[in-house]
This record gives structure tokens, C-alpha cells and sequence, in this order.
């Protein structure tokens, strides 16, 4: 086993009634893990790339057998973004980003409550099974983008500090059809002191090779 489903760092009930419990649970072992586990079965064809951080492996798909690259990308995709999506959550969260992460979502954006009108029509604009980031370039530059299925920014050289899952499976039993409930509901639980931590620097993936 090359990569480990990540602890979740709060209980299935603690994002009520953002998050409802039996979304939370289904989502992280079953989603989540099975992502985990296909990404694992996948690597066990191709050993030098066994030892690399979900991290690597995402920024190198092009060099990745051909055989398994697609599995890898789906799966190295849905273990990281999830992985990111649980900890830029918390019951504590919501509010606004403070320090140089709000300063610099000003400095993009505006102000805060435009740069959260920006994303929230991003989320509403991807059509089908797909992602809404806050993420930056090599130069600290913050930008909104939607990815397709489980692609995640480092896929074309960009880090996400912030990921709203936009799959009917992160949303539905609770909200049915009600995305704009869903992302409300959300914005109230986005743990801004983590966001600001990705900004700093710093590497929200365990490292690799969590070998049992
Ligand atoms: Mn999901």
C-alpha cells in the first residue's frame, strides 16, 4: 500500500447541517477510500513511481505508463482533492480569510464577498462532475478555476489552497438538486487558518509511501 485514506480530523456529524452525517461517511469511506485503493492497485504496476507524494505523481502524469495513466490520474486526483477538501473544512470554520491570504484575496478579487460571488458561479458553472479551486501560480498569483471529473490544478502546474467538491455524491442525499443550498451551506464551514497555511507554503498531502 503506497497511500493511506488521510484521518478525518473531525467527526462524520461535525459539519451539521452544512455537511449532513451520512454524506460525510459515505463520502470518506467509500469515495475516498476507493479512490485511495484504485490509485494503490494501479501503482502496483509501475514500482518507480511507487515512492512518489500524491504531489509528484500529479504534476508527472506524462511520465507515467500509459497503461495505468489514466487510473492514476482519476484516482491520484479523487485521493488528493478529497484529501484537501476535509482539511480546508472544520466546525469551526466559515468567516473570512485573515493575514496575507485575505490580503492577497483582496488584491485578486476585489474584496472577500466578490471574490466569493466569483467562486460560488464558478462551482454553478461546471457542467457534470468536476471541482471549483482557489488556486496559485509559481509567482503566488490567486486565481479561481473548475476542473472536469478528478483532475486537481497541479495537473497543469498550478496549487490549490482551497476545493469545493462540485460531484452530486458531495451534495446530494442532503441537498438533492439544491446546489446553491450546498455551497451556502459550505462557505460557513471553510477553514480559513488552513487555506492560509497552504498559502505559506505549506504541503497539505501526507508524504508518500505510508508503507504497511
Ligand atoms: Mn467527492
Amino acid at each position: 500500500m503506497f497511500h493511506a485514506l488521510p484521518d478525518l480530523p473531525y467527526s462524520f456529524d461535525a459539519l451539521e447541517p452544512s455537511i449532513d452525517a451520512q454524506t460525510m461517511e459515505i463520502h470518506y469511506s467509500k469515495h475516498h477510500q476507493g479512490y485511495v485503493d484504485k490509485l494503490n492497485k494501479a501503482l502496483e504496476q509501475a514500482p518507480p513511481f511507487q515512492k512518489l507524494s500524491i504531489e509528484e505523481l500529479l504534476v508527472s502524469l506524462d511520465s507515467i505508463p500509459k497503461e495505468i495513466r489514466t487510473a492514476v490520474r482519476n484516482n491520484g486526483g479523487g485521493t488528493a482533492n478529497h484529501t484537501l477538501y476535509w482539511i480546508t473544512m472544520s466546525p469551526d470554520g466559515g468567516g473570512k480569510p485573515e493575514g496575507n491570504v485575505g490580503a492577497a484575496i483582496d488584491g485578486a478579487f476585489g474584496s472577500f464577498p466578490k471574490f466569493q460571488q466569483q467562486f460560488t458561479e464558478a462551482a454553478h458553472s461546471i457542467f457534470g462532475s468536476g471541482w471549483c479551486w482557489l488556486s496559485m501560480d509559481a509567482n503566488e498569483k490567486l486565481a479561481i478555476e473548475t476542473t472536469a471529473n478528478q483532475d486537481n490544478p497541479l495537473m497543469h502546474g498550478s496549487k490549490p489552497i482551497l476545493g469545493l467538491d462540485m460531484w452530486e455524491h458531495a451534495f446530494y442525499l442532503k441537498h438533492q438538486n439544491q446546489k446553491a443550498d450546498y455551497i451556502k451551506g459550505w462557505w460557513n464551514v471553510v477553514n480559513w487558518d488552513n487555506v492560509g497555511k497552504w498559502f505559506a507554503g505549506k504541503t497539505w498531502y501526507a508524504e508518500p509511501a505510508k508503507r504497511s
